[in-house]
Formats: C-alpha cells, sequence, structure tokens
C-alpha cells in the first residue's frame, strides 16, 4: 500500500559511489579531449548513455565549439634532469588547455606561469584557460620555494590543441507520460573530488535507481562539460526544452557539510517547492539559497530565454570550502554518508514530482464518515499516527481541483509521503478521484497566482 520511496542498501550504494568516483579520479579531463571521453566509456559500464561529439568550430549561440585539447606529459627539470614538478604525479600541476611550450627559461621568467595558494603550503591550485591561449603551472608553495634564481629549468607541457570535438554524454529514460526532468552535472575537471566526480556518481546511481523504478516522466541525465556544454546543449536541442517540467544541476554534493539548494529563476516552480519541502521534512539542518546568475549550468538552463524550472543542488557551495579548487578536494573530502545522503534527498523529490497530482473530493458535502469505512483508528494498525488521520481530513478538504498534494503537504505540515499515502486509500475508497488541476494556486510557470493574495487565503 505505502507508495514511500523504495529504501536500498545504503552501504551498498555508498560503496558503489565511492568506487566509481575512485576509478575516475586520476583521469585527466577537461571541457573537451580524451580524458572526458574515458570518462564516459566508464560511466557506460554503469548506465547505457550515448556519448555525442559535436566539431570543434560549431557555433552554440554566442559562443563556439572551442579546439580540443589533449596532453600526454608535462614537467618542471632541473638541470640534472629531475622532475621537480610532474604532470605524471599530478594533472592539476598543468593549467587545464595550456598551449605546448618546450623551452629552458629561469625562474624569474617562468614566474609568470606559476600558481600557488599561498595560505596552504602543501596544496595544489586548479587553474583553467579555456578561452584564452597560454600556459602554466600549478604548483604547492613548498615546491615553488625548491626553485631558484641561478638555475635554468627545462619547462615542457606536451599538449595539443586541435580541430576535434566537444564530447558529453546523455542518457534517456522514458516515463509513461509526457514531460521531462532534466538532470545535469559537470564531467570537466580532472583529479577533483567534491567538484565534479561527487555530482557524477549521485547522478548515475539516481539513472540507475530510476530505471529499476516504474516513472510518469522521463528522466534525461546529462554528463557534459561546465558552462560550454550546457549552451552547446540547449543550442542543439531547443525542440526538446519545451518539454521539460523540472531539473537539478548536480554538484558539489559529496562533502560534509549540510545540503544547500539553490532555487531556479522562477523561484516557486514545483522543483523549488518540492525540494525545500523534502529539506524541511528531513529536520535535517540546511540552507536555502534564491538564484543568482553565478554557478554552474544552471547558469544556461535558467538563463532569460529558457528560463527553465531547474534548481541545484550542493552541500558546502562551491568558493565556500576552502578545498575548492584545489588539490585538498580529493577522494578524503567526500564521505559516503553524504553522497547517500543526497542520493536520498534527489530521490525523495524525485518521489514528490512523479505523485503530486491534483484529485476532487466525490463526496465534499460535509465529511464523509470515515469510521466506517474503516479509515479512522483502525487502518494500519500502530503504525499510523495523528499524521495520517489529519492527512486524510487535509486531502478531502482540500482536493476540489485547485490544490495539488504538494499545496496540501505544504498547508497541513504533514510530509508528502504521508499525504501521497492517504491519497491512495482515499482512492481505493472511491472518496477522491484524479483531475486534471486547475492550478489556481499556481500558474505553470511557477509564479504565484493573484488569487493566494485575495482575502479568505491563508496559504
Ligand atoms: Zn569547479
Amino acid at each position: 500500500m505505502l507508495q514511500a520511496v523504495q529504501s536500498f542498501n545504503v552501504e551498498d550504494t555508498g560503496d558503489n559511489m565511492r568506487s566509481l568516483m575512485r576509478r575516475l579520479f586520476p583521469i585527466c579531463r577537461s571541457i573537451t579531449g580524451e580524458g572526458v571521453r574515458e570518462t564516459l566509456r566508464i560511466l557506460q559500464e554503469h548506465i547505457p548513455l550515448e556519448i555525442r561529439e559535436v566539431p570543434t568550430g560549431v557555433q552554440v549561440f554566442d559562443w563556439t565549439v572551442p579546439r580540443e585539447w589533449n596532453i600526454r606529459d608535462a614537467w618542471i627539470k632541473n638541470s640534472e634532469g629531475e622532475r621537480l614538478v610532474d604532470f605524471r604525479r599530478l594533472n592539476l600541476h598543468v593549467v587545464s588547455y595550456s598551449a605546448p611550450v618546450h623551452q629552458r627559461m629561469r625562474l624569474a621568467e617562468l614566474k609568470e606561469h606559476l600558481y600557488t595558494v599561498p595560505h596552504q603550503p602543501d596544496w595544489v591550485p586548479y587553474r583553467t584557460s579555456y578561452y584564452k591561449e597560454s600556459w602554466g603551472f600549478c604548483l604547492s608553495e613548498n615546491q615553488l620555494a625548491q626553485l631558484n634564481e641561478t638555475e635554468e629549468y627545462d619547462v615542457c607541457v606536451d599538449s595539443s590543441l586541435t580541430s576535434g570535438h566537444l564530447s558529453y554524454g546523455e542518457y534517456l529514460l522514458k516515463g509513461t507520460e509526457p514531460g521531462e526532468v532534466l538532470i545535469s552535472c559537470h564531467i570537466c575537471h580532472p583529479s577533483l573530488a567534491n567538484d565534479n566526480l561527487s555530482g557524477i556518481a549521485v547522478a548515475v546511481e539516481l539513472a540507475r535507481h530510476l530505471a529499476s523504478s516504474p516513472r510518469r516522466y522521463s528522466y534525461r541525465f546529462l554528463f557534459i562539460p561546465g558552462t560550454i556544454g550546457s549552451i552547446t546543449w540547449l543550442s542543439q536541442n531547443e525542440d526538446i526544452v519545451s518539454n521539460i517540467r523540472h531539473g537539478l544541476v548536480l554538484t558539489c554534493v559529496g562533502d560534509p557539510g549540510n545540503i544547500t539548494y539553490k532555487r531556479s529563476r522562477r523561484g516557486e516552480a514545483e522543483i523549488d517547492r518540492a525540494f525545500v519541502h523534502v529539506l524541511k521534512q528531513s529536520g535535517q539542518a540546511h540552507r536555502v539559497i534564491e538564484f543568482s546568475p553565478y554557478g554552474y549550468d544552471e547558469r544556461q538552463y535558467c538563463s532569460p530565454g529558457f528560463n527553465l524550472p531547474i534548481g541545484a543542488m550542493m552541500r558546502s557551495p562551491h568558493g565556500e570550502f576552502a578545498q575548492y579548487h584545489t588539490s585538498a578536494d580529493n577522494l578524503d573530502f567526500v564521505k559516503a554518508e553524504a553522497l547517500v545522503d543526497s542520493l536520498s534527498k534527489c530521490r525523495e523529490v524525485i518521489h514528490v514530482l512523479e505523485h503530486n497530482r491534483f484529485y476532487i473530493n466525490l463526496k465534499p458535502k460535509c465529511e464523509p464518515q470515515l469510521g466506517r469505512r474503516g479509515l479512522y483508528g483502525a487502518v494500519g494498525g500502530s503504525t499510523h499516527t495523528k499524521d495520517w488521520e489529519m492527512a486524510l481530513l487535509w486531502i478531502l478538504n482540500l482536493s476540489d481541483s485547485r490544490h495539488s498534494l504538494l499545496d496540501i503537504a505544504e498547508r497541513s505540515g504533514i510530509s508528502f509521503s504521508v499525504i501521497a499515502d492517504a491519497a491512495k486509500v482515499l482512492i481505493s475508497k472511491e472518496l477522491i478521484k484524479e483531475v486534471q488541476g486547475k492550478s489556481g494556486l499556481f500558474h505553470p510557470d511557477g509564479s504565484r497566482s493573484a488569487e493566494v493574495d485575495s482575502p479568505g487565503h491563508t496559504l
């Protein structure tokens, strides 16, 4: 009878996500290149995603698909031929998209191309230069301290920038009804764990769970390079966009911080309300932040020409944890419990979206007699609480085709899963039936109706 989110083996699921991250961690990814393809091929062992290739030079709105970047090796060697900075030991050592270079130079000249994290002497920063051709090395302060002014260094970046492709992964799980949910994560960072790999791991696991569950919506998973990937996808799929009902960008979902949900640009879209409801009901500390045009791919999905109902889920927001974009964002920083909790929240939110429908009370004149139907006091025995009976009463009262189950959950303060279970029982007793919602309270574009502010409304 219960519709609550199917449970899963927490330990196995956490292990699956951690082991996928361990496997992907050493790969040198960027916004294009073999590292992205290798990553996508590994994901294909878990979910049957399609790898799409968009050629260099293709115009995507105001942008152009860039040249493909690949790298084989890079180093800074001293006169003894010793590698003081070695790409093969840590791929963060090379500024992503560095142009090829092989020169001998002294520290004074080399310094213009070196980056460190000054306040963390052991950490190596992560830097990129995608759209301005240059080269550079990232190293720790301790490594920098070993370089001296008199030595001549052998500096090499063995990379290529050539006409090629931008690669991304797409996996569509078909549903039974029209409408899609878009789940998007970025795959363009090299050896960083929370920023990029955690989102990939949760998305893959979510896709596997959804693939084995009945579903009303279709789910489209995108594994794309940040910014240019979502711009490219949007520019090539404008015909699909109108079908997107809800969406989530997953980023930085594995650190031990509390969950942060960033609202869509619409602010009160169903995905926003569903996420906020799940977080409130969880009783866990969390943060809900307003949309801003900075962050990950929600910037593109929520640009005014699309304005999609897509929010972003993260734990500690980028830039608010010290390890962000440094070598300290490693596998130790990401916790299995945090990954599992992030996955659980996504599944609960999807449960809300899947079951949020409108009903009409078939016996609306006074309350129907619940006791006679075995619905009051006795139903479900000891597992049902006061919430259960209140859920029945709230649903009967508000099922006028203008209030969805999420409206009822929000207004009653009862968790959506209890409301959804109670609705199922009321349907079986022929006390309510599903109707096309009139969306009296919420327009399809997510904005609140003027009716909300009219006298008498206390929502
Ligand atoms: Zn990043």
